[in-house]
């Protein structure tokens, strides 16, 4: 079903499948605002789909199902198939991490009685949408003696909200002449925690009750901020959009919304001849680098086990196993924006509502840094896809040279493995609030599972 909307799909009987899974969705989404909360709520769903933890396991036969977690930040599951691993494995990879705004690691300071938290973003934000709205503090405070204490302010009902303040327009007159880049500046993101001085205090009062605050309810000292890793992160819930309820509203679709249908397309695949698996990685927005990004030897050395627990395990069965696989790098797309059409090409472009977009290439400036997929491998998605109805689209991210952006798929393509984007197309994305359309998140589950019983 190419490049046809998915709407008409769906009677009254089985549109009823489509909010539900939403709702799963948004619930997985109001919940996992960190990388490390989505890797949580991933392991209670596959140990809830009876997969076990690799650690505890002594082999691996064809059914066992697995998980593996690196770092509390990235993890791995997958279902062992009848077919030895060195004919490959089917893979959807996604990242769970999100843009978003990072503390420094000596944040806190006062100025006139406020106190404010230095910070540094993360990822590709356009600086100006993140002031003057609501947010919330995630994270955790790691203390000398290895104890964590995990933060969470500013999505419980009875919890306060933390933001970043932005001039009055009747001050506004120099500001506005700025252009957008420069409107808000990278050092204008502080965020504002608080006012109230404490008693008897002479120097930096109001930060001193804060720190008291930190230390009554948390135990933490100001020198813990050392060892943290807080990430100040939209608050509020996703929530349904649109008078019809057609789209989702939420923190986090890129990438999260490819990581939970992924992550659910595995745990609800039916019986496989080959090895599938989904990754969720971290560190996508800011080049897939470090221990627990894409480019890490971390997922490499789970097949590695996988192949050790399976069989007699060698060097070369462990690149036959990886450069016989495929896999989709299942990221969003940029759907198009009739208030924006300028940028994008309407022929190669992506529409939310003709469900799953594949992409075969991205990079910018002439494909540069893409994974470019292979036609032969292209041709046997699509023959897959229009076998079990699914509704999928292709595009280009935008007109060319009109910008770019990558994905994870190159890196795992360095294995020789055939890989392409494919995912769910997104308005405003990094933006506070992105938008998905319903269809298209049922529609890219199916397309995942239909993927892993086919490759
Ligand atoms: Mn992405
Ligand atoms: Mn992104």
């Amino acid at each position: 079903m190419y490049q046809e909307y998915a709407w008409k799909k769906y009677n009254d009987k089985n549109l009823s499948e489509v909010t539900k899974f939403n709702e799963e969705y948004k619930s997985f989404l109001t919940k996992g605002k960190t990388e490390r909360l989505c890797v949580q709520q991933a392991i209670a769903l596959c140990e809830s789909a009876g997969f076990k933890n690799i650690k505890e396991c002594t082999t691996l036969n064809a059914g066992d199902k697995v998980y593996a977690v690196n770092k509390n930040k990235n993890i791995a599951a997958f279902v062992i198939g009848e077919a030895p691993l060195t004919n490959g494995l089917a893979i959807l990879g996604a990242h769970i991490d999100s843009p978003r705004i990072d503390l420094k690691q000596n944040p806190l300071y006062e100025a006139d009685t406020f106190v404010y938290l230095d910070t540094h973003y993360y990822g590709g934000i356009i600086k100006y949408q993140w002031v003057t709205i609501p947010l919330a503090m995630y994270g955790v405070v790691v203390k000398k003696d290895g104890t964590t204490v995990d933060i969470e302010i500013g999505d419980h009902p009875q919890d306060p909200v933390l933001g970043i303040t932005d001039l009055l327009p009747h001050l506004a007159a120099e500001k506005m002449q700025k252009t957008a880049a420069k409107v808000i500046e990278g050092e204008g993101l502080d965020i504002l925690i608080g006012s109230m001085p404490l008693e008897n205090e002479e120097k930096d009062p109001s930060k001193k009750m804060i720190l008291k605050l930190l230390k009554d309810k948390y135990n933490i000292e100001e020198e813990d901020f050392v060892s943290a890793e807080l990430e100040i992160v939209p608050a509020g819930p996703a929530r349904d959009f649109g008078l019809d309820c057609s789209m989702v509203a939420g923190y986090g679709h890129d990438d999260r919304v490819c990581a939970y249908t992924s992550l659910r397309a595995l745990l609800d695949a039916p019986k496989c001849e080959k090895t599938i698996c989904a990754v969720l990685v971290d560190k996508e927005e800011i080049g897939s680098v470090g221990a627990t990004g894409a480019s890490s030897l971390w997922f490499e050395n789970c097949i590695a086990e996988i192949i050790d627990l399976s069989m007699e395990y060698s060097d070369l069965k462990l690149r036959k196993a990886l450069t016989n696989s495929v896999m989709l790098s299942s990221d969003v797309s940029a759907g198009l924006d009739p208030l924006y059409p300028s940028v994008s090409e309407r022929r190669n472009v992506a529409f939310l509502g003709k469900g799953i977009c594949f992409n075969k290439y991205t990079g910018s400036r002439g494909k540069s840094g893409c994974n470019d997929a292979q036609p032969e491998f292209i041709a046997k998605l699509r023959s897959m896809m229009d076998n079990d109805g699914i509704h999928y689209q292709t595009s280009e991210l935008g007109k060319v040279d009109q910008g770019g952006g990558g994905t994870i798929a190159y890196i795992l393509a360095n294995y020789n493995m055939n890989v392409i984007d494919a995912g769910v197309p997104v308005l405003s994305m990094h933006a506070p609030m992105e938008i998905v359309s319903k269809v298209d998140v049922y529609e890219a589950y199916l397309a995942y599972k239909t993927f892993l019983k086919n490759a």
